[in-house]
């Protein structure tokens, strides 16, 4: 049966903190399963010259479409994990928010990328045309949720925690 062999590539990141898959398998000479049971390919030459790489410092692979790829990992000149991209998903869920928390989100990391500096809860007043307590309230419940960081005791400390990309845009 022909092996159909997909585009690899470095990463040049480490894989991060998503967990690994418990018992991944190699399968001679240049395959690798996932515990998901997939299959990821690579070139012989590829896995040999990684291997060899990997004996001085951690090496990966990834194969597979943007955003679904699995990795394997090589240390100390083996095979040492499969990173599963269903793993990934679920340790890192789409931060949930409703239309208009995401407004606010939005807003706080568009006025940070205009001024350099977080807004002031007046300015978020102004700019949704609501009272103190509404604006308060909903940096109270963005930061239970998450979505930004605070730091109470300081002005102008907000930090929106969600990726620009999954943030709309205001204007
Ligand atoms: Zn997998």
């Amino acid at each position: 049966m022909p092996r159909r062999l997909y585009r690899s590539r470095v990463l040049k990141g480490a894989p991060g903190s998503a967990r690994l898959a418990a018992v991944p398998k190699e399968i001679m000479p240049s395959s690798y399963q996932c515990d998901c049971g997939y299959v990821a390919h690579f070139f012989e030459n590829t896995i040999r010259e990684l291997k060899r790489r990997s004996l001085r410092k951690r090496q990966w692979l990834s194969e597979g479409r943007a955003g679904h790829e699995h990795i394997v990992v090589f240390e100390g000149g083996r095979m040492t994990t499969v990173l599963c991209p269903e793993e990934r998903r679920r340790e890192a869920p789409p931060p949930r928010f409703t239309d208009k928390q995401g407004r606010y989100l939005a807003f706080i990391h568009q006025y940070t990328a205009l001024h350099g500096v977080p807004p002031a809860e007046h300015e978020m007043q102004h700019f949704f045309q609501v009272s103190p307590p509404t604006v308060h309230q909903m940096i109270l419940t963005l930061e239970k949720k998450g979505l930004i960081y605070r730091n109470p005791g300081a002005a102008r400390s907000l930090k929106v925690l969600v990726p620009a990309d999954q943030l709309a845009r205001l204007i």
